[in-house]
């Protein structure tokens, strides 16, 4: 698919996000020939550079993060601009009106714009401002569309103080909330395989499912994040957002039809049925964890509070397990565990649904009365894969074994796949809105964390050793459920 002429401008180009992620998805979508004919990305940002300055960095960033076909960069090239603007100050955007203008009439752009803010959230605000006082939300010549990132504020009071900045100035439907998590592959195959397919789709609710395990380990540390990490921990980096966007994907009812909307009403009455935690008893219910000094990747890894840019005294989760239940008649009973955490034993995303067990075995005189229950996994991260584990005879004398099935995401495919943020930002350029937050959704996260974050378990954060599967609790937890060896 390939949308109409463009300007792209990125706030904040100077930054990690652009080098990492967006100029390789960029040069990702040009090479799959996603990208019109006419198109500009504007860099805008504080630092003094010009057009083949910021062209220098670019280059830089896509031959490090991503991969440059022969001849991709010359058709690229002279499509990045750069334009100095300080975010604070009304005359930088009037001179980027005007620049935007001059551009679109150089170039035959049209009047379609992606305004994408990837500068620190401290800044979200007053861009928003400027640029509606400079008559850019407005929509008469073409799309005006704002992309923010996450984190959306930092609890519910900061998240409807932002959103109030935006909604003043943008409508709805022009602000496009990124979760890249929700344009994995994998993730978007998690409605596919449930709504695709007529044999999951009848045993999945609490008749047959025992409970759902949502696994997003990370084996690094903070790594050059820690000023932001240390402010936001891991309830507010990955709970907040990726884990309750999986959760909803594994609990939604099936909307009438796959559109931005609906699918998100979906998801947001998911959200509703999140069952309060009892802030009396929120042991019971989330361990959270930091980590500490061990071995990480064959070599020794320091205790979060020795990472550089962490305070000595920090109490900042680097771990949370946490048992939520759905109150909706599907769910009711099923318990979803959660678990995340930094420096783990290794790099995992995966959700696993398992199943009851037989409710009668007859080949109890053989084998017992346990039979291993049958269990789904949808591995996200790093190798991409549905697997099945079921029970069958082994060869020979009768005796039972597990077998399990595997299917390879890239089996069998021959295209191209598009990273998270080459399909963002695809995705931004269609309008299609189906895989960002809005803000309904955001809002009730926000207020089912809000017992956490105000009061964390009493009995406070376990320290667990880098390299490990978490706090004790949730490793014994991980082990007891054969979710990790
Ligand atoms: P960053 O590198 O710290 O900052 C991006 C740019 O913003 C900087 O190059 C700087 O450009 C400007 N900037 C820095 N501090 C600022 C401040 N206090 N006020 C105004 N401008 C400032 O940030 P980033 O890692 O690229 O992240 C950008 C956004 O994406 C953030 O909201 C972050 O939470 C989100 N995000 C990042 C990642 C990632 O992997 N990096 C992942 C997910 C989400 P100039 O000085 O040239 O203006």
């Amino acid at each position: 698919q390939v949308g109409d002429p463009f300007v792209l401008v990125i706030f904040g180009a100077t930054g990690d996000l652009t080098a990492r992620m967006l100029m390789p998805a960029l040069t990702a979508l040009c090479a799959g020939g996603h990208l019109p004919d006419n198109f500009v990305v504007l860099g805008a940002s504080r630092t003094d550079l010009n057009d083949d300055s910021f062209r220098e960095r670019m280059h830089a960033a896509a031959t490090e993060f991503g991969s440059l076909p022969p001849g991709l960069w010359e058709t690229l090239a002279p499509r990045l601009r750069y334009l100095q603007v300080h975010y604070d100050d009304p005359a930088s955007f009037t001179a980027l009106a005007a620049a935007l203008d001059a551009l679109a009439a150089a170039e035959s752009l049209g009047g379609n714009r992606i305004f994408y803010l990837a500068v620190p959230p401290t800044a979200y605000e007053a861009i928003a401002i400027n640029l509606a006082n400079a008559g850019l939300a407005e929509e008469t010549n073409g799309y005006a569309r704002l992309v923010i990132e996450k984190p959306f504020g930092h609890d519910l009071q900061t998240a409807r103080v932002l959103e109030a900045a935006l909604h003043t100035r943008f409508s709805e439907h022009q602000i496009f909330r990124i979760d890249h998590y929700l344009a994995k592959e994998t993730v978007q195959n998690i409605l596919m395989l449930r709504f695709a397919n007529a044999i999951f789709e009848p045993l999945w609710n609490r008749r047959y499912i025992d409970y759902v395990s949502i696994l997003a380990a990370e084996s690094i540390g903070v790594e050059h994040r820690a000023s932001y990490y240390d402010h936001f921990g891991v309830l507010r980096d990955m709970f907040q957002n990726h884990m309750m966007q999986l959760l909803s994907l594994c609990a939604i009812e099936p909307p009438s039809l796959f559109e931005a909307d609906l699918v998100r009403d979906e998801k947001t009455k998911v959200f509703r049925a999140l069952r309060p935690f009892n802030p009396k008893a929120l042991a019971e219910h989330c361990v959270l964890g930091q980590y500490a000094s061990g071995m990480a990747g064959g070599s020794r890894a320091p205790a979060y509070l020795d990472e550089a840019g962490v305070p000595g005294d920090s109490t900042t989760p680097t771990f949370a397990a946490m048992r939520v239940h759905l109150d909706n008649w599907r769910w009711q009973g099923v318990p979803f565990y959660l678990i995340s955490g930094k420096r783990l034993a290794e790099k995992r995303t995966e959700i696993a649904v398992q199943f009851k067990p037989v409710p009668f075995s007859m080949f109890r005189d053989l084998f017992g009365d346990t039979i291993q229950a049958n269990r789904l996994i949808l591995r996200i991260q790093p190798d991409e894969q549905v697997s099945l584990t079921f029970q069958a005879k082994a060869p020979g004398p009768m005796c039972l074994r597990s077998v399990t099935m595997n299917f390879n995401y890239y089996q069998g495919y021959q295209g191209a796949a598009l990273t998270a943020y080459a399909k963002v930002l695809l995705d931004c350029m269609l309008g299609d809105q189906t895989l960002f937050w809005r803000q309904d959704g955001v809002e009730l996260c926000w207020k089912f964390l809000t017992p956490v974050l105000d009061n964390p378990p009493a009995d406070g954060l376990y320290l667990y050793r880098s390299g490990s599967w978490g706090p004790q609790e949730a490793g014994k937890y991980l082990r007891a459920h054969g979710l990790v060896s």
